[in-house]
């Protein structure tokens, strides 16, 4: 077991796009405009878009809590049939939801927006399924999000396209328990 210390991952990140402070302060910051925006509504429902986004899932429904907005947790897992698939925006449904949401408020949350592509299926799917309203939560956003992405309701931060590590966001398994969110050095890779 190695001591306290410098971690593992540091020198594997390039530079630090947001800090654990400034995602926390923008995580309190987004879940005080979330509860003023649905101060009227008994039940929110906050679906994780899984894996990368349990972290702040988990950190933005304690801030939720804390404003007095009561919520439900539930999870949806999807992916897409490889490289091709990818861009048509084919997706295979890996996890569902476990209830029924309709005639609910639901918030899905994600970690990231880059094309949007996946973000759109999932949107369609939940419209089938009969909720009052669906909106949604992004912590990062990047440039090609604003222009194919359907409409994002909250955004943490804009970040470039370089591809980006941490806070709950992976590189082949690794760096999701990262507390920040860096680039990871292209030799990373190339390796
Ligand atoms: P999109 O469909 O918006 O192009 O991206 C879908 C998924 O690609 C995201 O939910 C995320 O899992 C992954 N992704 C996009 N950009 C990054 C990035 O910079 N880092 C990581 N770790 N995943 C990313």
């Amino acid at each position: 077991m190695g001591g306290a210390g410098s971690s593992w991952y540091e020198s594997d990140i390039e530079r630090i796009v947001a800090t654990p402070e400034q995602i926390a302060d923008k995580t309190a910051e987004l879940a005080a405009q979330i509860a003023e925006d649905y101060r009227s509504v008994d039940e929110l429902v906050l679906v994780c878009v899984l894996t990368g986004a349990f972290v702040f899932t988990a950190d933005l429904a304690r801030e939720l809590g804390r404003r007095g907005v009561p919520v439900q947790l539930e999870f949806m897992q999807a992916s897409s049939y490889g490289q091709a698939a990818t861009s048509s925006g084919v997706v295979r449904l890996r996890k569902d939801l476990d209830r029924d949401i309709s005639g609910a408020h639901v918030l899905v949350v994600e970690d990231i927006v880059d094309t949007g592509l996946t973000l759109s299926w999932l949107l369609k799917y939940l419209e089938g399924r009969s909720a009052a309203s669906v909106e949604v939560v992004t912590l990062l956003r990047k440039p090609a999000a604003i222009r194919s992405a359907p409409p994002l309701t909250y955004v943490g931060f804009d970040i470039p396209s370089e591809f980006v590590v941490g806070y709950g966001l992976d590189y082949a398994g690794k760096y999701r328990e990262v507390p920040y969110v860096g680039v990871l050095k292209p030799q990373i890779y190339s390796r």
